[in-house]
């Protein structure tokens, strides 16, 4: 078969109507991770991302001169974005959304300057009804990872007395989000309530450890059950982004006994063994979506 000029066989090339410019600079300055090295681990990634981020509306959060510099946060097109980069009216409002097909989207995004992948809990052919709602698990300053683990297993012990499955991942921040795979039925509205009043219930049985209010001030010493990822128009990290962190840490799907054995956002950055080891060994999130089950009130 005919083959491009850089040797690799068509049709099974990456990235490839995407030209990177400025390959060697340096985005994660501390972690000394360029912008190919970000495409480069993308393209290891790219087997267990794609399904979590092809064909739902993205947020970015781009730093074109590093993580250092400026950064946006960015839900909607602009002038100079890749036709990889997708286009589509929000019903809504008639904004344009950003979406992305197949990897050359995502290597677009890596040439926009994106550090930061995050997603709609829905996707574009249903959007309406979300495919997955979110825990996020925010702890106040002087809290440790310990704590916000012990959130996350209590979570996660909820869901399973509800008969709701749910998947775990490392956020790259602070700490860990809970995630439920749906059955798109139920309404944005409708699972948004379903969460906040989870939230409440879990603040109700533990209010020294737990607050269902966003403010700073209800967070004293506490651990936030952010439910608000789970509104219409809001995101989460998307499993395997990269973060804006010095380290370049990732937002890592793990398995509960991973979790229970102490694995934490720190561990998984960018050319570390340990994510190495993630990408290599079996997917604790391969059943996501065969989990599924609709929201029933
Ligand atoms: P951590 O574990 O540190 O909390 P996280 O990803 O959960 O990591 P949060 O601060 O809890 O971080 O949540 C950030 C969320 O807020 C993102 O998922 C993003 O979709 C949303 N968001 C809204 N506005 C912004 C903004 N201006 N910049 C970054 N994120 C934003
Ligand atoms: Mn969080
Ligand atoms: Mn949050």
């Amino acid at each position: 078969p005919a083959r491009r000029s850089d040797g690799r066989a068509p049709g099974r090339i990456r990235g490839m109507s995407v030209k990177l410019t400025s390959p060697d600079k340096l985005l994660w300055p501390e972690a000394g991770l360029s912008k190919a090295g970000l495409l480069h681990y993308y393209e290891k990634a790219w087997p267990r991302m794609e399904r979590f981020v092809v064909g739902r509306p993205l947020s970015l959060v781009r730093a074109p001169d590093g993580i250092d510099g400026q950064r946006f946060f960015q839900k909607h097109a602009s002038k100079g974005m890749h036709p990889a980069i997708i286009r589509t009216a929000d019903p809504e409002d008639g904004e344009e959304l950003l979406s992305i097909r197949e990897f050359d989207g995502l290597a677009a995004l890596v040439q926009f300057g994106v550090v930061e992948v995050h997603i709609w809990g829905s996707t574009l052919d249903a959007i309406e009804q979300p495919d997955q709602m979110v825990f996020d698990l925010d702890p106040d300053e002087g809290l440790v990872v310990e704590d916000v683990r012990a959130a996350a297993l209590d979570v996660i012990d909820r869901l399973d007395a509800l008969g709701l499955p749910s998947f775990v991942k490392t956020s790259g921040g602070k700490g860990f989000h809970v995630v439920v795979p749906l059955k798109p039925s139920a309404d944005w509205s409708t699972v948004k309530t379903f969460t906040h009043d989870f939230a409440r219930a879990m603040e109700q049985a533990d209010p020294g450890r737990y607050t269902s209010v966003l403010s700073k001030k209800a967070r004293k010493n506490r651990i936030f059950i952010d439910y608000l990822r789970n509104g219409r128009g809001s995101t989460a990290v998307a499993p395997w982004s990269s973060r804006a962190k010095p380290k370049a840490t990732v937002a890592v799907p793990i398995t509960r006994d991973m979790l229970r054995a102490g694995a934490g956002p720190a561990d998984f950055t960018i050319g570390s063994a340990a994510l190495e080891r993630a990408l290599d060994g079996p997917d604790p999130w391969a059943d996501f979506f065969k989990a599924a089950k609709p929201l029933k009130l």
